[in-house]
């Protein structure tokens, strides 16, 4: 026990006193004392007790059924949600990826030694203090992170907890002690029988890091073999420039995926269950990544005009353009100019109208008639764009 004070939020206090009021020990545990340790905001706040599910439920109004056979109660306070989850230690892991059994137990300290790693197996409380049983502010203080246990055995029971060793000492900025980091790349074979959504959150977390370079582990310790073939057979790239990015999570994807190009880009996110929106954005920034840009504003709204706004900013910063094409974007934009066929001014009704027989080439007249525009600006008027398709239309 340490004598460290961790402020906690009112509402977490309430939810223990309630607790301890019904007889049973709480505290929180896990991600919140790492977090509150290194003065980092922490983003939820778990609470561990010896109280099962049915017991934590009869002591607060509202609740939700989270996961009651893994022991996690959902506590509402006003529009504010904590996990209440009864100490539990795992069973076997007889496929990589779920304890067989559950069963709970009254020691806190069984609860802790299921847990991944040191730094984050410690638990608090205002009455008790820091319950640190496996050294985890020594290994914070060395910024270290290191498996609770044989790393061999707790990465065997869960290959996942390898990514998230990656994850962690990337967003951490700490560096994996020796003994845990051999034992990655002997289970890295393992991780072909996590499923792809969770592998997708951990890279995703170690790209919107703050070191999001720290990538390269995953090649280096061979786990990339075992991601996908698709994964398998990417690049390696250097991501040192990367953290400098906006930390959305299509512009951090596409400054790993970019270089390979749009293909090898969307077969890697599909693999990996990736939502279409990112998907979509990556494989236009991966499109255009490396594609140099004079300083012309014609070129340039080109560019804009075939990406959502907030992904030609992404590209300026990706493809590292020089102030000049920045300066041009923002006259463009003041300008107004027009970008897309929403914009111009005759649609296929206007070109209908004019009895200009385009048929079922009217889209591809309209988007003549867009270039035209984006080439100069100025000729965006309903008369001059309707001569032009005159003469365009067959
Ligand atoms: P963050 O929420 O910032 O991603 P966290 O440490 O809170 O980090 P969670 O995934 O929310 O991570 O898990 C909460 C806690 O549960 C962890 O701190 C750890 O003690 C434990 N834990 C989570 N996943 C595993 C796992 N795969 N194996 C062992 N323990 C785990
Ligand atoms: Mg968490």
């Amino acid at each position: 026990m340490e004598l460290v004070k961790i402020e906690l939020p009112p509402q977490v206090e309430k939810i223990i006193q309630r607790l301890n009021s019904g007889g049973y020990k709480a505290y929180v545990v896990g991600g919140c004392v790492r977090d509150s340790l290194l003065g980092r905001v922490p983003d939820d706040w778990d609470i561990t007790t010896p109280a099962k599910p049915e017991q934590v439920k009869k002591l607060f109004n509202r609740t939700i059924d989270t996961g009651i056979q893994h022991g996690t109660v959902t506590v509402m306070a006003g529009s504010d949600r904590y996990e209440v989850t009864t100490y539990r230690v795992d069973g076997e892991y007889p496929d990589g990826r779920h304890p067989a059994t559950v069963a709970f137990t009254s020691e806190l300290l069984e609860d802790l030694k299921r847990r991944d790693f040191t730094i984050n197996a410690m638990a608090y409380s205002q009455e008790t203090g820091i319950v640190d049983a496996f050294e985890g502010i020594k290994d914070l203080e060395a910024g270290r992170i290191r498996c609770v246990g044989n790393p061999l055995e707790r990465f065997g029971e869960d290959a996942l907890r390898i990514l998230r060793a990656v994850r962690f000492s990337a967003q951490l900025g700490f560096h994996i002690e020796e003994t845990t980091y051999d034992a990655i790349s002997r289970i890295a074979p393992r991780i072909a029988l996590v499923s792809k959504e969770r592998i997708q959150t951990e890279l995703t977390k170690i790209l919107q890091s703050d070191h999001p370079e720290k990538i390269q582990e995953v090649f280096v310790t061979g786990i990339h073999t075992f991601i996908s073939p698709a994964f398998a057979s990417l690049p390696w790239r250097n991501l040192e420039i990367a953290s400098g990015l906006p930390s959305e999570k299509y512009v951090r994807w596409a400054a790993f995926l970019g270089k390979a190009g749009p293909k090898a880009a969307v077969e890697v996110l599909k693999d990996l269950k990736m939502d279409n929106d990112t998907i979509r954005k990556v494989q236009i920034l991966a499109t255009w990544t490396g594609r140099p840009m004079p300083p012309k504003e014609a070129d340039i709204r080109r560019g804009m005009s075939a990406m959502l706004p907030e992904v030609w900013d992404a590209l300026i910063q990706l493809n590292g353009y020089d102030h000049q094409i920045q300066k041009l974007t923002e006259q463009i934009r003041s300008r107004g100019d027009c970008l897309d066929l929403k914009h111009l001014a005759v649609s296929g009704q206007d070109l209908a109208e004019a009895k200009i027989p385009a048929g079922k080439e009217m889209g591809r007249l309209l988007n003549l008639l867009l270039d035209v525009v984006l080439e100069c600006p100025s000729q965006n008027q309903k008369d001059i764009l309707l001569e032009i398709a005159k003469n365009l239309a067959i």
